[in-house]
């Protein structure tokens, strides 16, 4: 397990005023069914109010997703707790690939508990936010990239761990392509108002899907921004 240090006196000062708040919201995730200790951990020390802007950092803490700019959220808390309890279910990923970078919190959240992340961002905007939030809390295990994420990242294949945090209406066979043999993808995939989170395997024939329940993601998009 990784321990971030907080570099900047503004940054730890930030951190300590919050702290109450994150222990506030772990319970929170607790009672609403979420249980690896590992999760909860990293929740209760990862400073969530610096992957908004201020403006909204007083909101931080609450079990919600919040606007980031560019008509895009930060997940919901209880939402990236569950897509990273149902990655290191399986077994401890090495190597993850996270398609949809937006604020940087869930591959922060991933950094805190496996070796390498790799994440791809559409929007070049909030890809420069969240590397400048990397650089901040000293977090040096990400690689990121400004790319189309439909396409994976070939170059570092194969992971133990796809994670998609932007709904598409299937998952593009290209992913799974890059995706170990005994790998775990999960992700939202459905219409607007009909996602449901999902998780593959696969078991010995082909990558099977199981529902893990209903969700509202951001649309997966084309092309870059
Ligand atoms: N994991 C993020 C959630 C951000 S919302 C967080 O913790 O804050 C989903 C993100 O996916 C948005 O930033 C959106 O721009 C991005 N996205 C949508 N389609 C994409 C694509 N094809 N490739 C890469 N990123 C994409």
């Amino acid at each position: 397990m990784r321990l971030f240090s907080l570099p900047t006196p503004e940054a730890r000062g930030l951190g300590m005023t919050s702290q109450r708040a994150r222990d506030r919201l772990v319970e929170r995730l607790r009672a609403e069914g979420i249980r690896d200790p590992r999760v909860l951990e990293v929740i209760g020390r990862l400073p969530r109010h610096l992957f908004v802007e201020e403006a909204l950092a007083s909101r931080a803490y609450e079990d919600t997703a919040l606007p980031i700019g560019r008509g895009q959220t930060i997940s919901q808390p209880w939402v990236v707790a569950r897509m990273t309890e149902a990655v290191l279910e399986h077994k401890l990923p090495e190597r993850v690939l996270e398609i949809g970078t937006g604020s940087g919190y869930q591959a922060a959240v991933l950094a805190a508990l496996v070796k390498n992340v790799y994440t791809v961002e559409r929007i070049e905007e909030l890809l420069r936010n969240a590397r400048r939030r990397f650089r901040k809390l000293g977090i040096d295990n990400i690689r990121s990239r400004h790319d189309d994420g439909r396409l994976g990242w070939p170059e570092h294949a194969p992971f133990d761990a796809i994670l998609l945090t932007a709904a598409g209406e299937t998952v593009a066979a290209s992913l799974f392509d890059q995706l170990a043999p005994d790998g775990v993808l999960v992700g939202p995939v459905g219409a607007p108002g009909a996602q449901r989170l999902l998780r593959y395997r696969h078991d010995g024939k082909a990558w099977v899907g199981e529902t893990l329940g209903a969700v509202s993601f951001v649309p997966l998009l084309g092309g870059l921004g």
